[in-house]
């Protein structure tokens, strides 16, 4: 297992490197390919392009923003754009942003301080900032960069090559709207050999912005209402994923439990339903979703977790604190024994389900005493992983405007004391599977030879003996070994491997 993350947002510490996802928000979306330059011309936008451009995307932030990534760049491809990992063969490089927290917005500014750089030094390339950041900040941040050519909203990116061309031809484009029209209905579907070079995972945004306006955060501003997505809409990009190879998926929203999306009768369906239409897909192994809010965790989804066998015993929900106090403050809209209760309902569900989590410290009115509480509900859920942040003032928030701002280095001494506690758990829950036999899908060629490397259904890095023709199956696999970053195994007849589940039964019902 790895480490705890502090401050970034990048992704949960479980997400498959091989989806994209690395934990540290510096670090660049790479996306290959090689090709050779062309110009772009607003004629260009409705047609199939003769010489390819390159695009290179940096994405900050969270998940939602790797696969706004991948889809800005499927919507570019039509036009000539491919991909390149090289940021100075670029032609165009976008930023794609996050504004959740004060150094994330930073970066940004200073990346763009050094693309300035670049072009002064005479490199001729477009630059566009898109993100959270963007549609936070719109003119502003034309206005303090001059490197910039477009600035556009996450509503917008099924716009990219419009408004690319109109930047091209010398506009210098904002457009932060929030558009009535569906980006998703106008978004192209990703290429089979796109989505089969992007790896075994895959992430699909089922729902987008919040109604919650918890006081600390900046989403309902910047992503906007709660938005899902119809039921066949999400079914079609899950079925074409699958196709090109994709075992399992990552459904997201920024609360993607309020997920409510229409189906073809009108209806309108919850989460827990979409993970049965979407466990119909035959060739699709594992279901994952996230991040979720505890009030959202219904009967439905939590029934879904019972019965549903593709949907992985891994749940990312957020409390942020154990202090009533400072929930109430937070506008969480539930309790401490709220939380307590729907986790209790859930294992009740899924007995071997392990629970992941975000925490701010040092939100304003945070005491010893509320950190404590905080503290002790770590503990009491053993969470396998967790997300923790210091809590950052987001202007025009409430939190922004509350007394009692928490000192930086009370808030650097708890988040300290938070990260080590979590550490201990994590490197516990990575033990505590030793000797378990757990369903491992297969992803990736090891470091050595005859090695082969997967993943839990936890989301632990795998490593084990076996042919490389197993990649892309999920295989049973006996853990035999523990260290910081992954587990070791051994690949099982199907056979021991009931064997295994009937003891470890036996076991939970026992406890
Ligand atoms: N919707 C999810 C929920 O309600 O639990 C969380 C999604 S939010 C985009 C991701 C995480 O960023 C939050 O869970 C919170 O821990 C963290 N976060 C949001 N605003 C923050 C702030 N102002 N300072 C520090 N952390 C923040
Ligand atoms: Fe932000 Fe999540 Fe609260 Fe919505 S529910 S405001 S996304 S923390």
């Amino acid at each position: 297992m790895q480490e705890p993350h502090t401050l970034h947002y990048r992704a949960l510490p479980w997400i498959p490197a091989s989806a994209g996802m690395t934990p540290e928000t510096t670090k660049p979306r790479v996306l290959g390919a090689e090709c050779s330059p062309v110009l772009f011309s607003p004629q260009m936008a409705e047609t199939t392009e003769l010489r390819p451009k390159k695009l290179f995307i940096k994405t900050y932030g969270c998940q939602m923003n790797v696969y706004d990534s991948d889809r800005m760049a499927d919507a570019l491809a039509p036009h000539g754009y491919e991909p390149t990992p090289v940021i100075d063969d670029a032609d165009l490089v976008v930023l794609n942003t996050c504004h959740i927290r004060e150094k994330a917005s930073e970066k940004v500014f200073s990346e763009l301080g050094r693309l300035a750089e670049m072009k002064r030094e005479g490199r001729d390339f477009m630059v566009g900032v898109a993100g959270c950041v963007a549609q936070a900040e719109g003119e502003e941040i034309a206005r303090r960069s001059k490197a910039v050519d477009l600035v556009f909203g996450p509503q917008s990116y099924h716009r990219l090559p419009e408004l690319l061309a109109r930047a091209v031809s010398g506009e210098r484009v904002v457009e932060t709207e929030f558009p009535a029209e569906d980006k998703f209905e106008h978004l192209p579907q990703a290429e089979q050999k796109v989505i089969r070079s992007r790896g075994l995972t895959a992430f699909l945004t089922v729902q987008e912005g919040c109604d919650k306006f918890c006081s600390f955060c900046v989403v309902p501003y910047t992503r906007g209402a709660e938005t899902s997505r119809s039921v066949e809409q999400v079914l079609a990009e899950a079925r074409n994923l699958v196709a090109a190879g994709v075992r399992e998926l990552t459904l997201l929203g920024q609360n993607v439990n309020a997920y409510h999306g229409l189906d073809a009768r009108g209806r309108s369906v919850g989460l827990g339903e979409l993970c049965e239409r979407l466990a119909e897909i035959e060739d699709l192994a594992r279901i994952r979703y996230t991040t979720s809010h505890p009030s959202d965790m219904t009967d439905e989804l939590i029934a879904a977790h019972r019965d549903n066998l593709k949907l992985m015993p891994y749940l990312h929900l957020p409390v942020q604190s154990g202090s009533d106090r400072i929930l109430k403050a937070m506008n969480r809209r539930h309790t401490v024994a709220d939380y307590r209760r729907i986790i209790e309902r859930i294992k009740t569900a899924r007995p071997d389900m392990a629970m992941s989590g975000d925490f701010i410290v040092g939100f304003p009115g945070e005491t010893d005493a509320d950190f404590a509480d905080t503290m002790s509900i770590v503990r009491e859920v053993g969470y396998a992983s967790a997300y923790t942040f210091k809590y950052s003032i987001r202007p025009g928030t409430p939190g922004a405007d509350m007394a009692d701002q928490v000192p930086e280095a009370v808030k650097t001494e708890r988040l300290a004391a938070l990260n080590q506690q979590i550490a201990t758990q994590m490197r516990d829950f990575g033990r505590s599977v030793v000797g378990r036999t757990l369903d491992v899908l297969i992803e990736k060629p090891g470091r050595m030879p005859g090695q082969i490397g997967g993943r839990s259904p936890y989301l632990q890095a795998v490593h084990m003996e076996g042919p490389e023709r197993l990649i892309g199956s999920v295989q049973p696999v006996l853990i035999v070994a523990a260290g910081n970053n992954s587990i070791e195994g051994k690949i099982v007849t199907h056979a021991e491997r009931k064997a295994a589940s009937l003891i470890e039964t036996q076991v939970v019902a026992a406890q």
